[in-house]
């Protein structure tokens, strides 16, 4: 039923990222360019400095929040389908974080789309993940490894509120590493507010607003984890905050206190030990190998480009066992990849020196420290201190 794809691609891969030439612009570019469509907010998909940006209506306001409130940034409604040169556009829930889209484009019969980073396990912080068919998918491969399998989310959450009870019972402060945009408001839908306080981190709580204005269950009462807050937090709250504060004064002001990381990363033996921390739990925003395999199939697509992450493995996977055109689409390119992980290497080593890192966490803005290697990519993980993720 699915008809062959012409010989010239819709979509491909050049240095300033994939471009789709029809309509004469760039998905998630590296560099400036005239006219950006914009997955999601991270920051290894949003960059400063595009002359203009397409993205998801319910995603304008975080994007905005990441690279400047005066940004020309433009919302278009899921599944809204836009004339771009001569191209077809709508944008279509990736379920990853709130705004998170796949992008659809259609030219002459032929249907390509992106995945952006997506999930498909049920996320009340954001759009539900909804399969879109087509001929030609490019999808990421963060997790594209057979050894990923997530738990189901109400598990995790059950583990998060019991370890919190354990160290109210103890005097300690309960503090949950989770990236600032996505996973930390995630959590703070999934989790027990009725068990105590909970802080978060100033740059969690930046983007509470807009996530509460989409409408989704931010619970009421969350305190800024400030210094002046603190009393009403020790002991006895759940602190939410990006993991560049370890080893801060920020941190140290909730002491006593219990380390608990929330990532796809907690799955592989070894993480939470390299981190120091006392707990993992397995949350991530990304989908797991099944998942994957179960969007492929769902898509129709009979050509899929992988990008992000393990790509090799799935694209013999897909090969060999689906028989399907598979192959590896380096979404930017990988001196740029390389550079991104030196910044953040070295960010890192700021913040463990306590110095500039340290002073701007104290102050709560956060907003430099918890950029670049927040994000749940595979460079934050395989450039700091997780470098042995791959083994
Ligand atoms: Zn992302
Ligand atoms: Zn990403």
């Amino acid at each position: 039923m699915i008809k062959k794809t012409s010989k010239t691609a819709l979509v491909r891969s050049t240095p300033a990222g994939l471009y789709c030439e029809a309509g004469d612009f760039y998905i998630d570019p590296v560099r400036r360019v005239a006219r950006a469509l914009i997955t999601h907010a991270h920051s290894d998909h949003a960059r400063a400095g595009m002359a203009s940006y397409l993205t998801a209506q319910s995603g304008v306001n975080v994007l905005r929040e990441r690279i400047g409130l005066d940004a020309p940034v433009a919302g278009i409604a899921f599944g809204e389908r836009r004339r771009i040169g001569d191209v077809t556009v709508s944008f279509h829930p990736a379920g990853h974080i709130l705004g998170s889209s796949q992008i659809r484009m259609e030219h002459r019969g032929e249907v390509s789309v992106v995945t952006g980073d997506y999930k498909v396990a049920p996320d009340a912080s954001c759009e539900a993940f909804a399969p879109v068919a087509c001929h030609h998918l490019i999808t990421e491969a963060t997790f594209a490894l057979p050894v990923y399998k997530w738990p189901s989310p109400e598990r995790v959450f059950r583990q998060i509120n019991q370890w919190w009870r354990e160290n109210q019972a103890e005097g300690r402060t309960s503090v949950l590493f989770a990236y600032a945009l996505g996973k930390a408001q995630r959590v703070l839908c999934g989790i027990d507010p009725s068990i105590g306080p909970i802080g978060v981190h100033g740059a969690v709580d930046k983007m509470l607003p807009h996530y509460r204005a989409a409408g989704r269950p931010i619970p009421a009462g969350i305190i800024k984890a400030s210094a002046d807050h603190k009393d009403r937090l020790k002991g006895c709250g759940l602190i939410i905050a990006p993991g560049s504060v370890q080893n801060t004064p920020w941190l140290r002001k909730f002491a006593p206190y219990s380390l608990a990381f929330a990532s796809g990363w907690m799955a592989i033996r070894g993480a939470r030990r390299r981190r120091a921390l006392d707990r993992g739990f397995v949350v991530s925003d990304h989908v797991d190998w099944q998942g994957i395999l179960d969007t492929v199939e769902h898509s129709g697509a009979h050509r899929v480009g992988v990008t992000h992450g393990y790509a090799g493995p799935l694209v013999r996977w897909l090969r060999e066992e689906r028989g399907l055109d598979a192959y590896e689409a380096a979404a930017r390119s990988e001196a740029a990849a390389r550079s991104e992980a030196a910044a953040r290497s070295e960010a890192a080593a700021r913040s463990e020196s306590g110095s500039g890192a340290a002073a701007r966490s104290e102050s709560g803005s956060g907003s430099e420290s918890e950029s670049g290697s927040e994000e749940e990519s595979e460079g934050a993980a395989r450039s700091g201190s997780e470098g042995g993720v791959s083994g």
